[in-house]
């Protein structure tokens, strides 16, 4: 009698990150991943070896990890969006990630797809794509750009570090999507989940991998956490880099104020759940990104961008569930500074029902460039050869809202232009930009660094004269 080998139906793989050594996770079996489903298809540009056990440290492995996790985000955002949500038209119809795009401990999104990069440190082979928490990130960014291009180019901090933490949220939400990580989290955090935990703790093997050459850079059980208790500044007014332990006005790091927030969200509608076990969760971590998502969608891309956003979540929950969790988010948000005391209760009913009134209903996509404001300044302050335009975050803001002055009361929104000038400069002094050679004056500060990612460019107008400031990816 002889046996058919039978087609394997699971794959083993990890399922938040491969852990750091020795604190390393065991793989888990899950059904092989369906990647082309809708609204956001999903696709992976090596080719798909067979569903056997391979395990850690093999490509097979590496590709059904990077499988599971894609099809996880994906299918954590679809039900979400409004109908007719399609990943941005540069993508194509399926995002595309490609597992193996060279040496470095990163990856990033840029609009023809997602590229994971990987580097061995002290002896162990680290993939970006072996984190499902990486993948899951970096098709956050998509999945926000999808919904609001208008991000992608916005010469804005605080817009920048709202991308971020959708990305570490896209990692939250689609973790939580697991039986078994939603157990695990109840367990290690005794249900309170706004305590640090295995799904708050964003790729910790990455992490570890930084921290062999950057100890200051991440944190010290993971790259960043979603447990944190960092207070909103303007960026503007923050250095644009410094130690994990502070906030700077990088993207990354500033992301934390927000994800912090969003953390306790789902905290606080988990409490108010009848039942406080995974399935409750579940609830609570669908509601917390339903939320998200409609108020991405709605909110204008404006300085203080933050309160704009929170703003639009208190609404939309005003609009879906009657105000139900108003105060879980007013709390969160009033506890990271991202709204003042007096904005968070200045949105009430009747002033949602006023705002909105007249107003279209908010869609999703949109051109690139819509509503935001073109400035532009003189290049040579900056080492460039002729007038730069950035486009600066709108001036109109929906609600009257802002953040928090840690001396009390309101911040006061800093001016577009003040808020454009200072990102471009940030970028610069982190050495993300590349200005090609042709558009650099004689006294240019030229980052020395060539392996740095540029996530920006400098290139000529397609529309206009001069220059224009244009992101080339998101990491
Ligand atoms: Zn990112």
């Amino acid at each position: 009698m002889t046996v058919q080998p039978q087609q394997a139906t699971t794959v083993p793989v990890y399922e938040d990150d491969p852990g750091f050594p020795p604190q390393v996770n065991m793989p888990v079996p899950h059904p092989v991943p369906q990647l082309d489903t809708q609204p956001f298809p999903t696709a992976i540009a090596e080719t798909a070896p067979q569903p056997d056990s391979a395990g850690p440290g093999t490509e097979a492995f590496r590709y059904w990890v990077a499988a599971d996790a894609l099809s996880r985000a994906a299918q954590t955002w679809g039900p979400l969006v409004p109908a007719g949500t399609h990943w941005h038209p540069s993508v194509g119809r399926s995002l595309t990630a490609h597992l193996n795009a060279g040496d470095d401990l990163n990856a990033f999104y840029d609009r023809r797809g997602l590229w994971f990069f990987r580097r061995t440190v002290a002896g162990v082979a680290v993939a970006a794509c072996e984190s499902p928490e990486v993948v899951e990130h970096e098709t956050g960014h998509a999945v926000l750009d999808a919904l609001r291009p208008q991000l992608f180019n916005a010469a804005s901090a605080e817009a920048a570090a709202l991308h971020e933490a959708f990305g570490d949220i896209s990692a939250l939400l689609s973790s939580l999507r697991l039986e078994s990580l939603r157990i695990a989290v109840l367990a290690e955090t005794r249900g309170d989940i706004e305590q640090s935990s295995r799904v708050s703790r964003m790729a910790e093997q990455l992490g570890w991998a930084i921290r062999q050459g950057h100890p200051e850079l991440v944190d010290r059980d993971c790259l960043r956490n979603m447990a944190n208790s960092f207070f909103y500044r303007d960026p503007v007014l923050l250095p644009p880099i410094g130690p994990a332990n502070t906030l700077s006005s990088e993207p990354h790091y500033f992301s934390r104020v927000f994800s912090g927030a969003f953390l306790k969200i789902v905290a606080g509608i988990f409490r108010q759940q009848d039942l406080h076990d995974q399935a409750g969760l579940a609830n609570a971590a669908e509601i917390a990104g339903q939320l998200l998502v409609d108020a991405v969608v709605a909110a204008p891309v404006v300085s203080a961008y933050y309160a704009q956003v929170a703003g639009h979540m208190i609404a939309a929950d005003l609009r879906r569930n009657g105000g139900r969790y108003g105060q879980s988010l007013r709390s969160a948000f009033i506890r990271h500074g991202i709204l003042s005391l007096e904005a968070a209760t200045s949105i009430t009913e009747p002033q949602v029902a006023r705002r909105s009134a007249g107003m279209a209903e908010a869609t999703p996509g949109g051109g690139d460039d819509q509503g935001l404001m073109a400035v532009t300044i003189h290049g040579a302050t900056y080492g460039v050869a002729q007038p730069l335009t950035l486009s600066a975050p709108a001036d109109e803001r929906r609600f009257g809202i802002a953040g928090s002055d840690p001396a009390g009361g309101s911040l006061r929104p800093a001016d577009p232009e003040r808020v454009a000038t200072s990102y471009l400069e940030d970028l610069l002094r982190r050495g993300r930009v590349h200005v090609p050679e042709e558009h650099r004056t004689d006294a240019a500060f030229v980052d020395d660094n060539p392996s740095r990612l540029k996530t920006h460019e400098i290139a000529r107008s397609t529309t206009g004269e001069g220059l224009v400031l244009v992101r080339r990816c998101f990491d």
